[in-house]
């Protein structure tokens, strides 16, 4: 029995013995096809050279420095990297170890520019239902995926609460996407005034919807209006790309192609693609300056932050991304995964919905294609087709299991950016075998 508490306490893994490229081998000399990156985090496939190299270095050089003592070269040259590319009044960077860290860092930093600032009345942060933004409390919190709250709820803070952006589901089909993003920004401006829009520090949402709702992107507009929106009010803007940011839809931050730049910035999964546990909070000058000339200090901190070899793997990824023109590639290879899906699954009786940007796909699983139902939750097909999938040698991440039961259950897909056309083939076949038996499996149980 193992020791480990993994995620399920019931059932065996297969162990992971090797890994190369897009494949990784089980301990019985299975192969699977890495469709999903793990949870859209190994944008450069498996063991990658250059990535190793430069990790084997830093460990060689300097394998750990605590950041209340020292700075290293390695951190100084991944943040420089990092603002260089980043969205207009981005100028710091706090790196932490993954993507709830980052998050719960940028609600605390939000948090205390309007103490430095004197707002101290801020205390409130709006997001989204159907989001997720991480497990520890504060990212719990402002995530609106209510299976994960649930039995956690009584110990989180009150959150405002908005409508996703979800065309496929919530857009009238008398409105425009246009008109769908005024109404879902009127419902942003509503919810402001009800708190009080004195009394809110921040919305926060994922630019591209990642595991709750499988890749959604949002609709002409909608983060163009809610930036205006939040800056009338004096209200900071967290973008969550934790999952959709680096590369992964295209261009190194999803929010580039929306037109606009948040206050506050998270990142992690592909920054350092699994190699090390890494993730960063991307943050404008005008909070890094509050603080300076405040109390000169963010006052937060953990003991990895920084961490020189975590640093030196995702500079050594984002080198990698620049040299061999990867988001040029996310983008051609992105387009040909969109064509294979729409032909394979576009009319597919239990396929409703195929969406994304670039590497990012969802695929959502639905019983009646006409009328949009879902499936039961209860029946689990999100499970069932994992498992078909992995039995197929595919590793694609189906999500389900919701209890508010607005939506179906869905596959997310986000394969690394060096894969190619042909394995590309290989998933949309293997990930048709999977959704075959999954939905197959349902029929004969009811
Ligand atoms: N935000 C988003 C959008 C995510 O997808 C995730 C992870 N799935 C997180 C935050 C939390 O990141 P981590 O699991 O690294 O803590």
């Amino acid at each position: 029995m193992s020791k480990i508490v993994h995620r399920s306490l019931r059932g065996t893994l297969p162990f992971a013995v090797s890994a190369q490229g897009v494949h990784i081998t089980d301990h019985e000399g299975k192969q699977y096809i890495d469709a999903s990156g793990g949870a859209a985090v190994s944008c450069l496939g498996h063991q990658h050279p250059d990535v190793l190299a430069a990790m084997h270095a830093q460990i060689d050089t300097v394998a750990y420095a605590h950041t209340s003592f020292f700075t290293t070269q390695v951190a100084e040259d991944l943040a420089d990297t990092l603002v260089a590319n980043a969205p207009a009044g981005i100028g710091h960077v706090y790196l932490v170890s993954g993507g709830s860290e980052a998050i719960e860092a940028a609600l605390k930093m939000a948090r205390q520019y309007f103490v430095e600032t004197g707002e101290p009345d801020r205390s409130v942060f709006i997001a989204r239902r159907q989001s997720y933004h991480g497990n520890t409390l504060g990212a719990l919190a402002v995530g609106g995926n209510e299976w994960r709250r649930k039995q956690f709820a009584p110990i989180l803070i009150d959150v405002g609460r908005v409508s996703p952006c979800y065309a496929y589901r919530d857009q009238l089909a008398t409105e425009t996407p246009e008109q769908y993003s005024e109404r879902l920004a009127q419902e942003l401006e509503a919810t402001i005034a009800e708190i009080g829009a004195k009394r809110v520090i921040a919305f926060v949402a994922e630019t591209v919807v990642g595991a709750t709702l499988g890749a959604v992107p949002p609709t002409p507009g909608y983060f163009k209006r809610v930036r205006e929106i939040c800056d009338r009010h004096g209200i900071l803007l967290i973008a969550d790309e934790v999952m959709c940011g680096m590369g992964r839809t295209g261009t190194l931050h999803a929010v580039e192609q929306e037109g606009i730049a948040p206050d506050l910035m998270a990142i992690a999964k592909g920054l350092g693609g699994g190699y090390q546990p890494i993730g960063a909070v991307l943050a404008s000058t005008k909070i890094v300056d509050a603080f300076r000339k405040g109390s000169g200090l963010f006052q937060h901190g953990h003991t990895y932050i920084g961490h020189p070899v975590a640093a030196a793997a995702a500079l050594a990824v984002q080198k990698v991304i620049a040299r061999d023109k990867l988001l040029d590639q996310v983008k051609a290879r992105g387009a040909y995964f969109e064509k294979k899906l729409r032909a394979t699954f576009g009319n597919h009786p239990n396929v409703g919905d195929i969406r994304g940007r670039g590497l990012f796909w969802g695929v959502e699983l639905v019983e009646d294609r006409a009328t949009k139902k879902p499936f039961d939750a209860a029946l689990k097909l999100h499970a069932k087709v994992k498992a078909a999938a992995m039995q197929a040698g595919l590793m694609c991440y189906p999500m389900g299991g919701t209890i508010d039961g607005e939506r179906g259950d869905h596959v997310l897909l986000a394969p690394p950016f060096i894969i190619s056309e042909a394995a590309l083939d290989q998933v949309v076949e293997r990930l048709a075998t999977a959704i075959e038996s999954g939905t197959r499996a349902l029929k004969h149980a009811a």
